[in-house]
């Protein structure tokens, strides 16, 4: 039956003929909302290799498992339609609450959030401009970042069309800023190696009056990062969804300013004609990423980081017992600051280079993914582990290392 006549007909008939007496079988009608009850396996259908993760949140890996909680809330609110930017409104409130932001928005992703902000400093609400971007003429055009930190997370930036303008220090900084700068880009996890700490890139955003923005996009925990820049007044703060807050892998957050985030949504769907329509995110993950936060910021971190311990203990426990195999617990300092075990052998003791462990642990089923080093040693993380793989991890780690010694 054509749609024109199916229309006609269900506009005609009495409600209990259009179910009962239709062409639809009701069968049909009823199976296109309720869940099929052969619950299929894709990954295994498909015969993509299922991974057990020892490498922690990286977006080659699929980045990390939505919680519970999170797949709950996307599938509850699949059944309904909304308004998506009165969703973007709700949410954008709690999440600000939560972060002590005056305003927020959910991303496609920690680096669709640096695009949208970076568009809504150069925009603002004209419309013109929104749709002229990447073209920037008769708008502001360049972005200041300190050298050591224009790494390639700062093309996202780019997309927008602004130039990129490296400085070292506070000095060159000051001579650096003309009518031209749009805005001041810091990267978290190049704290160290630059000689501009946070506090003083936001005070010299302040001084000039130019917009500062952070990307932190993997910098929880430490939790209290999600408001610790905000508070200490960067306009912009860029984070992602789907590391270690397990919320959907292609959501993250953007926060700050009010009139920068509505700047940043005016560029962004269900608005179109602009950069940001390609970087749509659905209500599912909309709200999913905001349980995730939600989840994020009420979880017992000193628990978890205990379990953490715990985990590398055991796994630590299992490796030493094989001859000249010694380990260290490494922390990075920035992104995934979380507990690794990094694990050393003697080459004459125990014969693989730590390849060969890769891809032996790789190679079996289930197939386990560890970090590679540099000839003698490999690296392990506990934090994406599910609770029963951790003895798989540490029995096959054993099993590897005690084969190949001599
Ligand atoms: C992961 C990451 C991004 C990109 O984040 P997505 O959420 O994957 O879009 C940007 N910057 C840094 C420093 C990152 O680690």
């Amino acid at each position: 039956m054509k749609r024109r006549d199916l229309i006609k007909n269900l506009s005609i008939l009495p409600a209990s003929k259009v179910l009962l007496g239709s062409a639809i079988p009701i069968g049909a009608m009823m199976t296109a909302c309720t869940p099929a009850v052969v619950k299929r396996d894709l990954i295994n259908e498909l015969g993509i290799r299922k991974i057990i993760n020892a490498v922690g949140t990286v977006t080659f890996m699929t980045g990390s498992l939505m919680h519970d909680e999170v797949i709950d809330t996307i599938v509850t609110s699949s059944q309904d339609f909304v308004i998506l930017d009165e969703v973007q409104d709700k949410v954008g409130v709690k999440i600000a609450e939560l972060c002590h932001a005056e305003a927020a928005m959910v991303s496609a992703g920690c680096w669709s959030a640096m695009i949208l902000g970076t568009a809504g400093v150069l925009t603002g609400l004209d419309a013109k401009k929104s749709e002229q971007l990447p073209f920037l003429d008769g708008m502001k055009s360049e972005v200041i970042t300190q050298k050591s930190h224009n790494q390639g997370y700062i093309h996202a930036l780019k997309n927008t069309g602004v130039k990129i303008i490296e400085v070292e220090t506070a000095e060159e900084l000051a001579a650096a800023v003309n009518e031209k700068t749009a805005m001041m880009w810091f990267l978290n996890y190049c704290t160290a190696d630059g000689k501009i700490k946070h506090e003083e890139w936001v005070a010299l955003g302040k001084k000039f009056n130019i917009p500062t923005m952070i990307d932190m996009a993997a910098d929880v925990p430490p939790v209290e990062n999600l408001w610790r820049f905000n508070d200490m007044g960067f306009d912009l703060v860029c984070v992602s969804g789907g590391k270690a807050m397990r919320g959907p892998q292609s959501a993250g957050i953007l926060m700050g300013k009010k009139d920068l985030i509505a700047a940043a949504r005016f560029n962004a769907p269900p608005r179109g004609g602009n950069i940001g329509r390609g970087m749509k995110v659905n209500k599912e993950e909309i709200l999913g990423m905001y349980i995730a936060l939600e989840k994020y910021v009420n979880t017992d971190h000193v628990k978890e980081w205990k379990m953490w311990e715990e985990r590398i203990a055991f796994i630590d426990n299992s490796v030493k017992k094989v001859t000249s195999v010694t380990t260290e617990v490494t922390v990075p300092p920035f992104a995934n600051h979380t507990p690794n075990l990094k694990i050393s052998w003697d080459v004459n003791k125990v014969k693989l280079t730590s390849k060969d462990l890769q891809e032996k642990m790789r190679g079996r089923t289930p197939s386990i993914e560890i970090m590679g080093g540099s000839g003698n040693n490999v690296a392990v993380s506990v934090f994406m582990l599910k609770p029963d793989q951790v003895k798989i991890v540490a029995d096959r780690l054993y099993e590897e290392l005690s084969k190949a010694s001599v």
